[in-house]
């Protein structure tokens, strides 16, 4: 006798532009195995989409399962996407995505059902339904990467909104003349507050003549990359400039979740990413105080959680296999 739905396994995927990773997800959210290889985006949609593939093949049969013992799967995409057709508008990171039907492609080679949403909306249901959000219903998430990007979690619900581009927090204007985003505004948080704003001020500051740890620690790394390993290294060794610029973050990122508290009114923000999780608790104490500063309701302020993400790389995977089970859900009721 075969299983019924609710006891199958389901494949979550995280598709970034640098890598891929697929896990099977057991019914109680437990990973039961990952693969993960590099995204190859150069190749466009049909070979990335075939490494998908063949990263989820592999963790089934990692697993110890067939393919047929597949339920669903569900994907996390960047870029502006539409869930319901499970259409990939556009991906600016990776060529050639105009109007791809990922869900389709995918759905169709493993003789599944198969759904895509925004990448960070995924991460945020999966902190809220397995994560530092469990028990919550009314999350905000915030991941902070190369850019910020945003979700929400209303009635326990995923919230995309009507145009399914909700929880843009990553473009909030903190900062009305600040630099400019990749958006083409000005001041966004993202613009201030993303690594990508990080790296820019450290080497706006060496370049003015500031002394810094960081050119000696970009040359231990084999690619010259500014890890967040780095800027750990460079607080820790008392680095003024590193200590000046995450400081700066860390109050841009205040209001922002400040702005996101007080227009949704949630019981919790996340915040997740490379940046916070290397950091740890200790990064966001003073992201804390500012935004209960900028709080309009200060009645019990402090029980409005503002917690680091636990899930770390997992959270868009298992995000990915619980949307796709509750679809999946929809569909058959
Ligand atoms: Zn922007």
């Amino acid at each position: 006798m075969g299983k019924s739905d609710s006891e199958k396994p389901v494949v979550g995927v995280d598709l970034g532009g640098t890598k891929v990773l697929a896990g099977v997800v057991a019914p109680n959210g437990q990973i039961l195995a990952t693969v993960k290889r590099a995204t190859k985006p150069e190749g466009g949609p049909a070979v990335v989409v075939e490494r998908v593939l063949k990263s989820v093949r592999e963790a089934v049969k990692a697993a110890g399962l067939e393919p047929d013992d597949i339920l669903a799967l569900g994907s996390g995409a960047p870029g502006p996407l539409d869930p319901d057709s499970g259409v990939v508008l556009h991906t600016p990171n990776m060529p050639g995505w105009d109007n791809v039907p990922l869900a389709k492609m995918l759905g169709d080679a493993l003789n599944v059902p198969a759904f895509i949403a925004n990448d960070v909306d995924l991460g945020t249901l999966g902190e809220f339904a397995l994560g530092a959000g469990q028990g919550h219903q009314h999350v905000v998430g915030i991941f902070v990467g190369t850019g910020i990007g945003g979700g929400l979690i209303l009635n326990g619900e995923l919230w995309q909104g009507w145009r399914r581009a909700a929880a843009e927090i990553g473009h909030t204007i903190v900062l009305a003349d600040g630099p400019y985003c990749g958006c083409g505004n000005r001041g966004c948080l993202e613009a201030v507050a993303s690594r990508t704003a990080i790296e820019r001020d450290i080497q706006a500051g060496i370049k003015a003549g500031r002394e810094s740890v960081i050119p000696e620690l970009l040359k231990a790394d084999d690619k010259g990359r500014l890890t967040s390993g780095a800027l750990v290294e460079a607080l820790r060794r008392g680095d003024t400039l590193v200590a000046e610029v995450l400081g700066r973050v860390q109050f841009y990122l205040g209001l922002g979740i400040a702005s996101a508290v007080n227009f949704v009114d949630p019981e919790m923000v996340i915040l997740g990413g490379g940046v916070v999780e290397a950091f740890g608790d200790e990064f966001l104490e003073p992201i804390r105080r500012v935004a209960y500063q900028n709080f309009i309701n200060k009645r019990g302020a402090r029980d409005v959680k503002i917690v680091p993400a636990s899930l770390g790389d997992n959270a868009a995977l298992l995000g990915a296999a619980v949307y796709a089970r509750q679809r999946l859900e929809r569909i058959r009721k």
